[in-house]
């Protein structure tokens, strides 16, 4: 519930009425606000009880030692006003997440003293809230590459682990953030461990989690893990923002926050590294780059997909390096016309098909882009200036296209409109394979190569001559701008065997029976 609503200009209460529509305020002003830096002030109480689920979003989890309370979304937020919409009004409806302000937040919490409390931005009082073994242990942590446990799994039940109070207040102050949220529970183990950024400013990785999620296969590792995400990331892409790095282990199964995020407290191994990498990937979309998930799932969920990979691939010599993917397998499956298409506004998309088309099909495009079409060092270094140049802003997706453009100096509209606005097949076929005699011509073969479907992709032929040797020729994409039927010619003066379109299965083609000519 909301009351007590008023109005300040200038410092002077004003006339104003208002109303509430769905999960929207409109307040209307007696005098608008005056061009250039007027500004107002509007204040209100409010209140609402915490869900047990509250949409996988925040909520309240029973342990063994005590709650766990996820808390987000839990105060009222201006709307958006950008400059191609001018104020973004569409209520809160679940699949499409949220289109948030920059702005510094500054909150407390006040809990009973056998609580921790971890939240977005830097803890500005931890000797008001720590013991003083734990203040101890807190900055300790700042200087340590090692983990450092603050609260440990059997003091979780030792009165002395918390000062000797009724409540307390813990103050946060988040910076140039589009959102804050927080975490409490008097049931916390709590580690922590410094992380270092490129810059050289530090941050701190902060685990919360119950006893039942503690051990080494669970979030145990959780620092670590979190460490191990947000140094890649800065070092790759651009610097983590924040002083502190929070997971919450929760009911919800996987949500991010700028710094902090709420995951599932089961998780395991490679499922709890996977769901701490992708909540924090969510740092750089969309709490960085600030699109619109409203509208725009997959320029968050997709693009940190997309980042997860290499991050995943990374972490500890590879102990969670993912399995590389077959991509006809994919194309296959995407050529079904109920997958629709990336842009679609997720409450609008199937429900089923919101894991592919904000998640794995953005992400994969990106891979395909990166490993298939421009090469890690141009797409990295034009992603990498995206990030920058979005930074604290609100790109729509012709703003990235035209960024990747930019960056790597090279057309990618047939990808973007193929991939990305359509859901175009892809099926390259081999017509024939001729060998070409020396003498006017240049001795070799000639690979006819069609294009059956809509999707334009670069060729990659797989060759094999008589003697075992194998050679891969890639032609690019540019073939296919006025024609269906290219003829790629291989110079060899061997006997070509064998002519495998795409062998290694990097690409989406939906048919692989005609990608083989054999001699
Ligand atoms: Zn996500």
């Amino acid at each position: 519930t909301i009351d007590g609503l008023s109005v300040l200009q200038k410092g002077k209460s004003v006339k104003f009425t208002s109303l509430i529509e769905d999960t929207r305020m409109q307040i209307r002003l007696d005098k608008p606000m005056e061009a250039e830096g007027d500004v107002v002030t509007i204040k209100m109480n409010f209140s609402f009880i915490v869900p047990i689920n509250g949409s996988d979003r925040m909520g309240h989890l029973t342990t063994k030692n005590g709650e766990i309370f996820s808390i987000a979304q839990w105060f009222p937020r201006m709307c958006v006003y950008d400059d191609v919409l001018g104020w973004n009004t569409l209520p809160y409806w679940g699949a499409g997440e949220f289109y948030c302000e920059f702005g510094d937040i500054d909150f407390s919490v006040t809990a009973p003293a056998s609580h921790i409390v971890m939240g977005s931005g830097e803890l500005l009082n931890p000797q008001e809230v720590f013991t003083a073994e734990q203040l101890s242990r807190w900055n300790a942590a700042k200087t340590s590459d090692e983990v450092v446990t603050v609260r440990s799994e059997s003091e979780v039940n030792d009165p002395k682990s918390r000062p000797a109070k009724d409540k307390l207040t813990w103050k946060f102050r988040m910076k140039n953030t589009r959102d804050a949220a927080w975490g409490s529970s008097k049931s916390f183990v709590l580690d922590a461990v410094r992380i270092n950024l490129p810059s050289g400013k530090k941050s701190l990785a902060v685990a919360v989690h119950p006893v039942e999620s503690n051990g080494k296969d669970g979030y145990g590792r959780a620092a670590e893990y979190i460490k191990g995400s947000v140094e890649h990331y800065s070092e790759k892409w651009f610097e983590y923002p924040y002083p502190m790095a929070v997971n919450v282990a929760s009911n919800v199964g996987g949500m991010e926050y700028p710094g902090i995020v709420f995951c599932g407290w089961k998780a395991k191994g490679a499922d709890a590294w996977g769901v701490i990498d992708h909540e924090f990937g969510h740092t750089w979309f969309p709490m960085i780059v600030g699109s619109n998930e409203r509208k725009f799932g997959w320029m968050d969920e997709g693009f940190n997909t997309f980042i997860n990979g290499l991050s995943s691939a990374a972490f500890n010599n590879g102990e969670y390096k993912p399995e590389r993917q077959d991509m006809h397998q994919i194309g296959k499956y995407l050529q079904n016309p109920e997958v629709e298409h990336i842009m679609l506004t997720p409450d609008a998309m199937r429900e089923r098909n919101i894991g592919v088309n904000l998640y794995s099909k953005p992400g994969w495009g990106l891979d395909i882009l990166r490993n298939e079409v421009l090469g890690a060092d141009r797409f990295d270094y034009a992603f990498k200036k995206y990030i920058e140049q979005w930074a604290y802003k609100h790109p729509t997706p012709q703003d990235f296209f035209r960024s990747m453009e930019n960056g790597a100096g090279e057309d990618l509209s047939w990808f973007w409109r193929g991939w990305f606005m359509d859901n175009w097949k892809m099926d390259q076929a081999i017509n024939s394979v001729t060998e070409v005699k020396g003498s006017n011509a240049e001795a070799g073969y000639n690979i006819v190569v069609a294009n059956l479907e809509q999707m334009p992709m670069p060729i990659i032929l797989g060759i094999t001559t008589k003697s075992g040797k194998k050679e891969i020729v890639k032609v690019p994409v540019d073939v296919w701008m006025r024609n269906k039927v290219w003829t790629v010619h291989y110079p060899t003066t061997e006997e070509v065997v064998s002519v495998v379109i795409d062998p290694n299965h990097v690409l989406p083609d939906i048919n692989d029976t005609n990608n083989t000519w054999n001699k």
